[in-house]
């Protein structure tokens, strides 16, 4: 692909040189349509049978994000008590919310029974801890499926080491901890893994997972967790998860477990965050200086790890265009470059020694793929306030949806 933003109209016909010079950089700048378009795809993942996407918000918690899956009919999935309240906020009624925590104290489980959201429990410590606060209740419990993840290699080591869930070896220990607060087991969930672009992982984990699902009575949901992938090498043309034929094979995994619980088919879950936002979000930066060390091309730039946090953290993959007065570069010739930040780290790196389009000081450089797990793991490292967040809407008007931090803002929490 030569240009995302430019083939995809990303900007809508807006001159990204405009966005900047409204609102400064570094800016998130997201499409709405984009966003939505992937929230109805995994609304509709699975439609032979009673199905609800929860969109895992730690991925983009901005408001009007939050508002606009609670539109395309969107449950959602809260990590944190600030996670619920952002939730309520937005107009989630309880009822469409997951409290999916893990090692949180009884205040947060506290909250979550008081507002009558249901909570997935992720420790027989956390699922007694429950029990006491709420004897008689309903909740989930998130199992680690561990051993016999399928026979797929990747899926086995994604149950078997995270700190995640409750070991499939201790189902047995589950039900004597209900049973000694009289709760309801009502839904066991899981999730192992991200970023899947391949089905099978996920697939031999449905499987895996009906198989241990068996093992409770009269669930009334049985959640899958997340993970599907988007393409973050777009502009050397990876291919797409393809949602159609895995809706397909999903559905017959799940023919299988109704064929058995004719009589009581439970709700089936599932747990997206990346996919909804990931594509419908671009970060804006300017290129402030460029330099030869040692004969290597640095681009320095107003993105710091900061702002994206995810090239430092797991040294992921975003493409980066160079944009020159608005216009995408030509990637016909390619110069080797380190795109960093302005941050005082030398970790603080966007792309190490890639072959990027032609960069000039003064340039705009888009870093794609930002809208899910960007903002929401920025940071104010080196005192620089939160960049600003900037909706393209549907009939292609930008519109801020949250303004830059000011140094008031990050100076307001220190008591002298
Ligand atoms: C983060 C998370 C998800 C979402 O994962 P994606 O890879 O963004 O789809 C789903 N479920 C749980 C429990 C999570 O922690």
């Amino acid at each position: 692909m030569r240009s995302y933003i430019e083939e995809s109209n990303f900007f809508k016909g807006i001159n990204p040189e405009d966005i900047a010079s409204k609102y400064g950089t570094p800016t998130y700048v997201y499409n709405e349509e984009t966003i939505r378009k992937c929230m109805r795809e995994v609304a509709n993942v699975i439609t032979k049978y009673p199905y609800r996407a929860n969109y895992s918000m730690k991925a983009n918690s901005n408001l009007t994000i939050l508002k606009m899956a609670l539109e395309e009919g969107l449950n959602a999935d809260a990590m944190s008590e600030g996670e619920m309240r952002l939730l309520i906020k937005a107009g989630f009624p309880s009822d469409r919310i997951f409290f999916v925590p893990n090692n949180v104290d009884k205040s947060e489980l506290q909250f979550a029974i008081d507002h009558d959201i249901m909570v997935s429990l992720d420790s027989l410590d956390q699922l007694d801890l429950f029990g006491s606060l709420n004897p008689g209740g309903k909740c989930s419990v998130r199992i680690n499926p561990g051993v016999g993840a399928g026979h797929h290699e990747k899926v086995v080591t994604a149950g078997k080491k995270t700190k995640f869930g409750v070991a499939e070896e201790d189902v047995d220990k589950i039900f004597e901890i209900a049973k000694k607060h009289n709760l309801k087991i009502a839904e066991i969930n899981q999730h192992v893994g991200s970023q899947y672009l391949d089905p099978e992982p996920f697939l031999q984990a449905v499987e895996n997972f009906l198989r241990i699902a068996d093992k409770f009575d009269d669930l009334e949901y049985i959640d899958f967790g997340g993970g599907y992938g988007i393409p973050y090498h777009k502009l050397d043309d990876e291919a797409r998860f393809d949602m159609a034929s895995f809706t397909e094979r999903f559905t017959a995994l799940l023919d299988v477990y109704v064929e058995k619980h004719k009589d009581n088919i439970p709700l089936f879950k599932s747990e997206p965050g990346r996919y909804c936002v990931a594509e419908g979000g671009v970060i804006l930066g300017r290129v402030h200086a460029t330099k030869q060390n040692a004969g290597k091309k640095y681009a320095g730039t107003d993105i710091g790890m900061n702002v994206l946090a995810r090239p430092t953290l797991y040294d992921s993959y975003h493409d980066i265009e160079v944009l020159h007065n608005g216009k995408a570069v030509s990637r016909d010739t390619l110069e080797e470059v380190s795109v960093t930040g302005n941050i005082c780290e030398s970790g603080d790196l966007l792309c190490k020694e890639r072959p990027l389009a032609h960069i000039e000081t003064g340039d705009l450089v888009c870093v794609l793929d930002a809208g899910a797990y960007g903002y929401s793991m920025s940071s104010s490292y080196n005192t620089r306030p939160r960049a600003a967040e900037v909706l393209i809407t549907k009939d292609g008007k930008d519109k801020l949806i949250r303004r830059r931090e000011t140094y008031d803002d990050l100076f307001a929490l220190f008591v002298e």
